[in-house]
């Protein structure tokens, strides 16, 4: 029987530092850059130049926003970032590890890190997120990875301070992997890649334990922040010129359970639509089985929230998706489909699809291909399934080969794309407004805006109109995209 990894694991063994409370953390932290800052200055006496850093993030958003959390204390203890991850001083590995090729790539880039590391000695690495949480993959690191310099997990992020700090007065691996959270700490520098737009954590940790995913485990259990942090977060981002935000949590319809008088997420997106300047709102990922009435009608009622909604459907057979713990049902799902586009019609749907779960049969991948079918989404994110140690799924025999698998896989991605397209060329011809975020990599006469139903279109601009609205007229469609003219 799979256990929970944090049931087999003694922590201890990799917990280098102690948890303060809240407030008390937030000013060790500060001092602790403080100290870091002065390393850093001495570094760069002994490099001849300001030490450079580079942050490289796999996976989700959640981990894009943890890795403007480690930027921003790097940029703020006077390291200079660079794209080159060969040239820089430090390079972090912000980690994934829900599937394990996420793994093996991070195995794979090491291996060429460490040769970078011999041509340049004093070149450190730092190992964050998900995939550290594993103690087998500790374990991996510390017997064959061992120029690695700082390994630490999710739980403990607004530690790093503390652990930079460590690492650069250390000439051996720090290592610091909690089990579990046990504060929030509000209040640390960030550098957002954007500057306007930006993810806010509502939430953290997840407490669906789907039976395939291996978050629950290395991202803990469900912690709200409270509503009142997360407003001062959205005016303070508006003040700064940010116009769109992202709310991020594993499943943000739940957010606020368990903690007492607390906002619901209608409610809280009520609040942020209030805050002046922020002017698109946008929010990742929805639970199926927690979104409510309540959070349609505020949806259909928002003039500010983006029209466009991903929900991860998983798989199109009841029976699949009680073996994977949804706790829905085809028809219920298909049932809140309707409901959605009945009560706001130009919402455009995205959704997460695993082939080849240990219990699905051919049956059961075909009633996952007509859900698609029926549903028409505007993208969906198609993956076979990837056994991760320590779930449940991860002890079930497979129904289907490995050949029925990709050959459904294949027919599947079909028709995710043909639909997909059908549903974004129904916007050809129509005016919509565009945020423009950068100017096209391939063709730098055009700039490349996103629509609120989340469609790119590429129309002519130049750089001076980055961060701008503009309305766009969507005149023809490339699949996915648009070309567009600036009305
Ligand atoms: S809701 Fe399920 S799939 Fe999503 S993070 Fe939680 S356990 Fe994983």
């Amino acid at each position: 029987m799979a256990l929970h990894l944090y049931r087999e694991t003694d922590y201890s063994r990799y917990t280098s530092t102690t948890a303060y409370p809240t407030e008390e953390e937030e000013r060790r932290q500060k001092e602790e850059m403080q100290t870091a800052e002065g390393l850093v200055s001495e570094l760069a006496l002994k490099l001849g130049h300001a030490p450079t850093c580079c942050v490289v993030t796999f996976g989700c958003q959640m981990n894009a926003r943890d890795s403007e959390k480690i930027l921003g204390v790097l940029k703020a203890v006077g390291y200079q970032e660079t794209d080159s991850e060969d040239e820089a001083d430090l390079v972090v590995y912000n980690t994934c590890t829900v599937r394990d090729n996420a793994n093996q790539r991070v195995y794979g880039r090491l291996g060429h890190l460490h040769a970078m590391k011999k041509k340049n000695p004093a070149k450190r690495i730092a190992l964050c997120g998900c995939m550290i949480q594993e103690p087998d993959v500790i374990e991996k690191i510390r017997s064959s990875y061992r120029f690695v310099d700082l390994l630490f997990g999710t739980h403990n992020l607004y530690k790093f301070p503390e652990l930079l700090k460590k690492m650069l007065e250390s000439d051996h691996m720090i290592i610091d992997v909690w089990k579990q959270a046990d504060t929030i700490v509000e209040d640390l520098p960030v550098v957002r890649k954007y500057p306007f737009k930006s993810g806010v954590n509502i939430m953290f940790g997840c407490d669906n334990y789907c039976t395939y995913c291996i978050v629950p485990y290395v991202r803990g259990r469900e912690r709200s922040r409270a509503s009142k942090e997360i407003l001062r977060e959205v005016e303070r981002l508006a003040a700064e010129g940010v116009s769109e935000v992202m709310l991020l949590g594993q499943n943000v319809n739940s957010y606020g359970s368990g903690l007492n008088g607390e906002l619901s997420f209608p409610q809280l997106l009520q609040e942020v639509e209030k805050v002046e300047g922020i002017r698109r709102i946008r929010f990742m990922t929805s639970h199926p089985k927690d979104l409510s009435e309540e959070l349609i009608a505020v949806m259909r009622d928002s003039k500010k929230i983006c029209r466009h909604l991903h929900l991860p459907v998983q798989s199109g057979s009841t029976e699949v998706l009680r073996k994977m713990n949804r706790h829905y049902t085809r028809e219920q799902y298909l049932a809140l489909v309707a409901r959605l586009r009945r009560e706001i019609p130009d919402l455009s749907l995205t959704t997460d699809i695993i082939v080849g779960f240990p219990s699905e049969t051919r049956e059961d991948l075909e009633e996952t291909i007509r859900l698609v079918e029926e549903v028409g989404y505007d993208n969906a994110f198609t993956f076979i399934y990837s056994p991760r140690t320590g779930t449940p799924a991860a002890s079930w025999p497979m129904q289907m080969s490995e050949e029925e698998i990709s050959e459904g896989f294949e027919r599947l991605l079909k028709v995710v794309q043909e639909k997909a397209r059908e549903s974004v060329a129904k916007l050809t011809g129509r005016t919509e407004e565009a945020l423009v975020e950068e100017v096209n990599s391939h063709d730098a006469s055009l700039v490349t805006g996103r629509l609120s139903n989340n469609v790119l279109v590429h129309f002519p601009g130049d750089a001076s109109m980055i961060g701008q609205y503009h309305q766009v007229k969507l005149k023809e469609n490339r699949g996915f995209y648009f070309i567009g003219e600036k009305v």
